[in-house]
């Protein structure tokens, strides 16, 4: 497995494989890498025949009073989980290689940055497209994999895709849970005990919500109601934002019908927790998408 610190030996690399005839198969991440990322490898790897990973914690999509600075970092328990996922090359620029200067392009993401965490982190949906925007210009890959449990950025890179032409397929991965379904997420080592034990009114209040719309429901204002009991059963949770929103634009939706985002960020202490589910609701039916097409 390659690691290059550098934009021009990624480059170089990258173009070495492409010239055996590889398909390039990237998966970018943050880095304290988890079972999530590495089955994100393992899709990248059924896809492409030689993987990248990037690991970068980009500062452009943190807001000024959240975690950059403290947001866990391991790389060399990251090179090992890569290297054993038979990942082929690990990009892993310090901050100063992707911003040599404060980019002065920006986006401007309409609607789709508007509601769940977009509304409550200004900017950082433009510091990931940007980010993503260069890593697929550093990198170039035939696939890129990321995942729903970001469900938001997932809708708005394969619309960043769309909207500038990037020659990459973008391949959604289903969330991968811990036994007791909470999320894995590089954030869950901020969680005390404590926390850790009732951060699973998170996925229970979305099986909640599934169950109720299962039975019927079609009330977004209900189900999010109910939800809210859920979580208020845990005393150190703090609710950020509870959302039933369209797939299709993420704007709200009071009548279920269609493709529904249900997402939530909770706050447990200074860990902020997001998950969600995707439900294709219909008159009769209500299907469980695990990763978008
Ligand atoms: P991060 O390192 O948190 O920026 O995440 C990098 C990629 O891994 C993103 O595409 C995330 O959506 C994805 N990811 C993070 N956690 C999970 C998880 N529990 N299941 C599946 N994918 C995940």
């Amino acid at each position: 497995m390659l690691i290059t610190r550098t934009i021009a030996e990624t480059r170089t690399a990258i173009a070495h494989a492409r010239a055996q005839g590889k398909r390039i198969g990237f998966v970018p991440t943050m880095g304290y890498l988890h079972e999530g990322h590495l089955q994100l490898i393992d899709i990248a790897r059924q896809h492409s025949d030689f993987v990248v990973v990037s690991i970068f914690v980009n500062p452009t999509q943190f807001g000024p009073h959240e975690d950059f600075a403290s947001y866990p970092r391991d790389f060399e328990r990251d090179r090992t989980l890569c290297e054993a996922r038979g990942a082929d090359l690990i990009f892993a620029p310090e901050v100063s290689e992707m911003y040599p200067e404060r980019s002065l392009i920006t986006f401007q993401i309409e609607k789709l940055a508007d509601r769940l965490c977009g509304a409550r982190r200004p900017g950082h949906f433009n510091g990931v497209v940007l980010v993503v925007s260069k890593l697929f210009n550093i990198v170039q890959p035939d696939i890129a994999v990321f995942g729903q449990k970001d469900a938001q950025q997932l809708i708005i890179i394969k619309r960043l895709v769309q909207d500038l032409n990037f020659p990459v397929r973008i391949i959604s991965a289903p969330t991968v849970r811990e036994p007791d379904g909470l999320a894995m997420s590089s954030r869950n080592v901020y969680l005390s005990p404590t926390q850790r034990a009732q951060s699973t009114v998170l996925y229970k209040s979305l099986q909640r919500a599934k169950t109720l719309i299962e039975s019927g429901e079609r009330d977004a204002k209900r189900v999010i109601a109910e939800m809210e009991r859920v979580i208020a059963t845990a005393s150190e949770a703090k609710i950020d934002y509870i959302e039933i929103v369209r797939v299709s634009d993420l704007q709200p939706i009071e009548k279920l019908d269609g493709l529904v985002l249900i997402a939530l960020a909770v706050y447990f202490g200074k860990a902020r927790l997001i998950d969600n589910i995707i439900l294709n609701v219909s008159d009769r039916a209500v299907r469980e998408i695990a990763a978008l097409p």
